[in-house]
């Protein structure tokens, strides 16, 4: 059962959280377009009484709970969630913010607006109802998540926790780590003719289809924990508009999900490798990074490469023992260690040095879909669980 001083106060603020979730969702937020959504959590937390709100260069939110002389938690989540698709093809709308038979529908329900009003409200509940704090408790409602984490990786230039909690869903898991994601653009450029006289030319289709066979069967990098490496082809594009001209170039996008220690820099070589062994005389071939200009609501730009990196805490690490032992009692069952099969955040606070874990409220699989709900049940639990993990945390990692 989970445990009744903590279960009281969460319920005593349920509809008020509940309220909060709803009015996130109801403010459509795509990355670029978070303004109107940090502002209603800026609000928020000036509201509950906050010690400190401040916005970033950036545009992420971050709120300051002061607490002891301990190591500072953040918790973290972004503000901002993928496109809803077609709207006609959910059962409730993507913006309405619907609670029907104990769930709230829409997008960012799940992925991750709900988990992250969990954490404002569980920040805000420890300074209402004077809780004490370890170290300060800092909330970071972060920008650009969904087009590669942005907004964390500016903002651990500036600041850095002593550890952190990525509050992206996990199913009532506790999340160690996950593989990471590079994005990298195949081009084969050839020489363009009338295609009534291919042998005058040089067609990058032909290379790009030997180069697409042998990827398939393209020996991946083993990990203990994740399995191996994969790789998928996604989009395919050329040079040409003209169905009667042999084009000159053709450009082939790769989604590479990376284990931990398997660098972008490697990925690229090997590529490069198989790339070289199918180009006829004639024709170049390049293989990079994708880099994309990003610019965030609140003005800032960056060139920003598509590099989610892969990460895995050791299961005997202290956080991760002193995370689950919190949350097992705090609810009241046993909480399984698991990782995420999609990249979150948690990849750029631990390439910074900062040990982190994931634990969210919601189902994953409902994330990115039209079927995305959160149970309110499961918002609850989430409130509860962050509020151990704020107050106890740091007491066990203090004095390890
Ligand atoms: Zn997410």
């Amino acid at each position: 059962m989970v445990e009744a001083n903590l279960l009281a106060l969460a319920q005593t603020h349920r509809s008020d959280l509940v309220g909060f979730a709803r009015r996130l969702v109801q403010t459509a937020s795509p990355s670029g377009h978070e303004a109107e959504v940090a502002h209603l959590i800026k609000t928020e937390m000036e509201r509950l009484g906050f010690d400190e709100v401040t916005t970033d260069p950036v545009g992420n939110v971050i709120g300051r709970v002061r607490g002891g002389r301990g190591p500072v938690l953040m918790f973290n989540g972004h503000m901002d969630h993928v496109d809803p698709g077609d709207p006609t093809g959910w059962s409730h709308p993507p913006y309405g913010g619907d609670v029907t038979d104990g769930d709230l529908w829409g997008r960012g329900s799940v992925d991750m607006k709900g988990p992250l009003a969990a954490m404002v409200y569980a920040a805000g509940l420890i300074k209402l109802h004077g809780l004490s704090l370890p170290g300060d408790l800092v909330v970071a409602c972060v920008v650009m998540e969904e087009l590669g984490g942005l907004g964390t990786r500016a903002m651990v230039s500036r600041l850095k926790p002593a550890m952190a909690v990525v509050g992206e869903p996990s199913d009532g898991r506790l999340m160690r780590g996950h593989r990471g994601r590079v994005e990298l653009v195949v081009r084969v450029t050839g020489r363009p003719v009338h295609a009534s006289m291919p042998e005058q030319g040089v067609n990058p289709h032909y290379a790009l289809a030997r180069f697409l066979a042998r990827l398939e069967t393209l020996p991946m990098t083993q990990d203990p924990i994740f399995g191996a490496s994969s790789v998928a082809p996604t989009l395919y594009r050329t040079d040409q508009t003209s169905p009667n001209v042999i084009p000159g170039e053709a450009r082939l996008t790769l989604d590479w999900r990376n284990v931990p220690g398997e660098t972008p820099e490697e990925i690229v070589e090997k590529l490069r490798r198989l790339l070289s062994e199918c180009l006829p005389p004639g024709a170049e071939g390049q293989v990079q990074v994708v880099t994309d200009r990003l610019t965030t609501y609140a003005g800032y730009v960056e060139d920003f490469p598509s590099i989610f990196p892969s990460f895995a805490l050791p299961n005997d690490h202290p956080l991760l023992q002193a995370a689950r032992h919190t949350l097992s009692q705090a609810l009241g069952r046993p909480v399984p260690t698991a990782t995420w099969s999609f990249a979150t955040d948690g990849g750029h606070l631990m390439a910074a040095g900062v040990p982190t874990v994931g634990f969210g409220p919601g189902d994953p699989r409902l994330a990115h879909t039209n079927r995305e709900r959160l149970p309110v049940a499961a918002l609850v639990e989430g409130l509860v669980g962050y509020v151990a993990l704020a107050t106890r945390l740091g007491k066990v990692m203090g004095s390890s």
